[in-house]
């Protein structure tokens, strides 16, 4: 097997991915960074996952304002939008509009904010991803497009290689790097490596969290198929494809109802995210072309009836997104896991409070079935933040990871697992392999202290407690 030589190894290239690249790459121009992304562009699920939106919250320092501002200067790129219409029983839908009086720091905010004064980013997933590669091109990141990692080969303590599969058919190949990067999502390499991992609901006696049920469970956080819709000047109704006439599509829709969350594309179109489109647990029991077969019936049935029974007529259907949106699977346990009693405590009682090296604040919020007892899971009252040991496997001292499948808790995950925060932590991971590599360390020796200097993350800290009177 041909055999190929790197310095920095990222396997996804979603929102996680994309942050560590530009990072790793940006901080040491020298190194040889390698990134292998199974799909034909960047963005992972925040791109051909149809979720192109960055929800309301707190970004941290990070590279999102520089994509913002590049994409702004494009014609119907990005927008910053509000909330013109709330779920209700009667109109199961929410409708997110651009606006454009918002500024970008209006949607750097979320928890203690009425809901009236949120604010989410709206894009298009093309430009976005295209704007992703030209940063990644010209900090000299090798990007490889359809090139699957298969394999894993490690000894002791070490990750020796990978295996990359291209879907051309073209020959599998050896990746020998001196760091590996884990962005897949759900910690396939890590996963591959046998890395303690967590699936599903854990029971309180595991990490003691106030809202967790009393016995594991194989439930994750729900699964939605995204789709775009088109607006046309004269009203209609789109033809129901056959798949969607079976009655147990048909008995789906109108059982469930679920809501949708609608957010407007600068030109106007509209990204429809229904929550959810599959059980989690359902979704994972099924094969992944089955799980996005029945997804896309059930989406036709959905817009059915917005269409015809919620005033949706003057849009038409447009597409649907290539990958099949997945909000949590397999996580890391790793060196520390995110837990519910973190999230909570916020930046100024959490654990490891002066290792955190990203932030959230968005709501604890899992879509769809759940089994939750004591607090409600719902809004924050501060933000709180990411420690550095969640991005590291116990196992291994030349493998991080950067994406939701880190080490969060299923409570922890279904609150920080958004796009701002998965860019991140990947940014964040990317800085401390720079590090590592120039001083020939390894992941665990890096310094925690000017890791968050590099990032930033004091003065980010400072600022936030001083400005949201925490
Ligand atoms: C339906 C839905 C709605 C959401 N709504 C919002 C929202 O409104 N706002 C928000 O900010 N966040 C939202 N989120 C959360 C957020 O979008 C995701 O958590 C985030 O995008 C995940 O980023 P990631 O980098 O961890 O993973 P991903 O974006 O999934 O990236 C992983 C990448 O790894 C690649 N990959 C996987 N396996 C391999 C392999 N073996 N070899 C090579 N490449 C591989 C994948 O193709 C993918 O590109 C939502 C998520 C979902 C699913």
């Amino acid at each position: 097997m041909e055999r190929y030589e790197t310095d920095i190894l990222i396997v996804g290239g979603g929102s996680g991915g994309f942050g560590a690249a530009i990072r790793a790459a940006r901080h040491d121009p020298t190194a040889r960074i390698l990134l292998i992304e199974s799909l034909q562009m960047l963005g992972g699920t925040s791109t051909a996952g149809g979720v192109n939106n960055w929800e309301p919250g707190i970004g941290g320092p990070g590279v999102h304002y520089e994509l913002y501002e590049r994409l702004s200067q494009q014609p119907e790129a990005i927008g910053v939008a509000k909330t013109v219409h709330f779920y209700s029983r009667e109109e199961p839908y929410g409708f997110s509009r651009i606006d454009p009086e918002s500024s970008y720091e209006s949607s750097l905010r979320r928890s203690a904010t009425p809901r009236l004064d949120w604010r989410r980013v709206h894009f298009e997933p093309e430009l976005m991803a295209n704007l992703m590669l030209e940063m990644l091109q010209s900090a000299g990141v090798d990007v490889r497009f359809g090139t699957r990692f298969t394999d894993v080969q490690v000894k002791g303590r070490h990750i020796v290689s990978v295996v990359a599969q291209p879907s051309d058919g073209g020959d599998p190949y050896e990746i020998r790097s001196k760091l590996y990067i884990d962005c897949s999502g759900g910690g396939h390499l890590a996963r591959a490596a046998e890395c303690q991992v967590s699936f599903g609901e854990e029971p309180y006696d595991l990490y003691e969290e106030p809202s967790a049920p009393e016995t594991p469970a194989p439930i994750v956080n729900g699964v939605t198929q995204v789709y775009r819709v088109s607006k046309v000047d004269s009203p209609g109704v789109d033809p129901l494809p056959e798949a969607a006439q079976a009655p147990e599509i048909q008995q789906w829709a109108a059982e469930n109802n679920p809501a949708t969350a609608i957010t407007e594309y600068p030109n106007g179109d509209l990204c429809m995210n229904t929550l959810p489109t599959m059980q989690g647990a359902e979704f994972h029991g099924l094969s992944y072309e089955e799980a996005q077969r029945i997804s896309h019936a059930r989406m036709y049935a959905q817009w059915h009836r917005l269409q015809t029974q919620y005033g949706f007529d003057h849009y038409r259907f447009h597409s649907m997104f290539p990958l099949v949106g997945i909000r949590e699977s397999h996580r890391l346990v790793g060196r520390f896991v995110l837990k519910e009693h973190d999230v909570r405590a916020g930046l100024l009682h959490q654990e490891h409070a002066d290792e955190v090296i990203a932030f959230s604040d968005h709501a604890l919020d899992t879509h769809g079935e759940r089994r939750v007892k004591g607090p409600k899971l719902g809004e924050l009252e501060q933000p709180y933040g990411v420690p550095y040991d969640c991005l590291l496997p116990q196992e291994y001292d030349n493998l991080i990871t950067a994406s939701r499948g880190s080490s969060f808790s299923h409570i922890g995950a279904s609150s920080c697992r958004l796009s701002r925060t998965m860019m991140a932590l990947g940014e964040a991971a990317g800085v401390a392999s720079a590090l590592a590599l120039g001083q020939n360390q390894l992941y665990p020796d890096v310094s925690i202290p000017q890791l968050r200097s590099e990032l930033d993350i004091p003065a980010f800290t400072e600022k936030v407690i001083r400005e949201w009177n925490l």
